[in-house]
């Protein structure tokens, strides 16, 4: 719920283009309201501004929390006493709606939430877990689950991303769980899984052990429910934190593609994957044709506006694809395909470069639109990375030479050759 119009705008559409849910906007309380019955209790989470014209004492903030809606206050009040009084209402978060960043802000709230509030637990203990262990963690709010094998553990995790902690017996000695440790970062990025030890006698030097064996927390048993869930939260808090900081150092924060370092940290490996497995695969880099003329004749600002659109039209040829597309910088674009010959590679190249061209910003009374250059080299041997980039980097320069909005790549220059 939002009256400004920038602010809704902004939020909405960062909510979309983030999260890929639903986003339902009202103005309004009576809004609200209306969207609340209507679709039930299918609302993840809420964002309200406290003063309404139709509410001005936060009776919204009531309503949703009455139905049981976690919310998130964006609100221009930013006095420290009225975020107290929030945040001991239970309210997820409190964000003060000061400037444009505030929406980073907000984003960064609301990341912070989906995936805290989605997180489970996995429990490893090898003895089946303990009764009053499990009788605290039905008491929280987190989903778990329990593995008595480290294969059954290890599946779990392969089939469950949403299992962001895992809870390990200890009792039966350090060596043990400093195994399982290992295999978990072995098998997946460090950042996968936060882990908890428990025991109910460790031997002195067991605890300091285990954190050098990669462990976050250790807890001795017995313990209180409230203490043992106040350290998952804590857990999962700071893995939601340190998810969020990934993915900004992943992303490029004006088309929030990956980035050029992400490409060339992900693009290997997927490159080595796919030889090894026997597919086709083929690098494309992309720029926009003459740009610089773009910014100078409209300005920077509609220049972004421009390569937003650009990164929208091309992370949806790629999303629901083994393909990977980032913005190695400026007005250029990297793909790398995956699993596909060169003829479809051409193709889906085709259809990238046809589509933005369809693209259409209005500036003032006028309607402008931009064209892309493709270059595309099929990947067979394994060269460097950096090999792969300058060979369509060469198709791209060529396609810039002979007009521009084309994509080019060994077949045309065949053809050339033939002509
Ligand atoms: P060509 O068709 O040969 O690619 O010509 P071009 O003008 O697109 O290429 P050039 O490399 O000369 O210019 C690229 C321009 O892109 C220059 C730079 O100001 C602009 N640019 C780079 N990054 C950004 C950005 O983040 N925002 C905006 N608005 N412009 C950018
Ligand atoms: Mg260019
Ligand atoms: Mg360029």
């Amino acid at each position: 719920m939002e009256d400004t119009r920038f602010y809704s705008i902004a939020i909405r559409e960062r909510l979309e283009r983030r999260l890929n849910s639903d986003v339902y906007h009202s103005q309004t309380f009576a809004g609200v309201m209306r969207l609340v019955e209507e679709e039930g209790d299918g609302f993840d989470l809420a964002i309200l501004d406290l003063c309404q014209a139709d509410a001005a004492n936060g009776e919204a903030l009531d309503f949703v929390m009455s139905r049981g809606i976690p919310s998130i206050v964006f609100s221009g009040i930013s006095s420290d006493r009225k975020r107290e009084e929030l945040l001991s209402r239970d309210v997820v978060d409190y964000v003060a709606k000061c400037s444009a960043g505030s929406i980073d802000l907000l984003m960064r709230a609301v990341e912070r939430f989906l995936s805290y509030a989605s997180a489970s637990i996995l429990v490893y203990d090898a003895r089946g877990a303990r009764s009053p262990l499990l009788e605290s963690l039905s008491g929280g709010a987190h989903p778990f689950i329990v593995a008595a094998r480290e294969s059954e553990a290890m599946r779990i995790l392969d089939h469950s991303e949403g299992v962001q902690l895992a809870l390990i017996d200890a009792d039966a000695g350090m060596a043990d769980c400093a195994v399982f440790i290992d295999r978990v970062q072995q098998r997946y990025h460090q950042d996968r899984l936060r882990i908890i030890g428990y025991s109910t006698q460790p031997r002195d030097g067991d605890v300091a052990e285990f954190f050098r064996s990669g462990g976050d927390d250790f807890v001795h048993l017995p313990v209180t429910a409230s203490e043992l869930l106040g350290r998952i939260d804590h857990m999962l808090a700071l893995q939601a934190h340190i998810h969020s900081l990934r993915r900004m150092a992943s992303r490029d924060y004006l088309t929030d593609l990956y980035n050029r370092r992400y490409f060339y940290d992900r693009g290997p490996k997927l490159v080595e994957t796919g030889l090894r497995q026997g597919q086709a695969l083929a690098m494309g880099l992309m720029d926009i044709d003459h740009f610089k003329r773009l910014n100078d004749t409209y300005g920077h600002e509609v220049g972004d506006v421009v390569l937003k659109a650009v990164a929208k039209r091309l992370l949806h040829h790629v999303s629901n694809t083994p393909h990977m597309a980032a913005r190695l910088g400026g007005e250029e674009f990297g793909v790398l395909l995956v699993g596909v010959e060169m003829q479809q590679a051409l193709d889906c190249c085709e259809k990238l470069r046809q589509d933005i061209g369809d693209i259409r910003i209005v500036v003032g009374d006028e309607e402008i639109s931009v064209t892309v250059s493709i270059g595309l080299a099929a990947i067979t041997d394994e060269e460097s990375f950096d090999n792969y980039l300058n060979a369509a980097d060469q198709y791209l320069y060529l396609a810039k030479n002979s007009g521009r909005d084309r994509v080019f790549s060994d077949c045309q220059v065949a053809r050339m050759a033939v002509a």
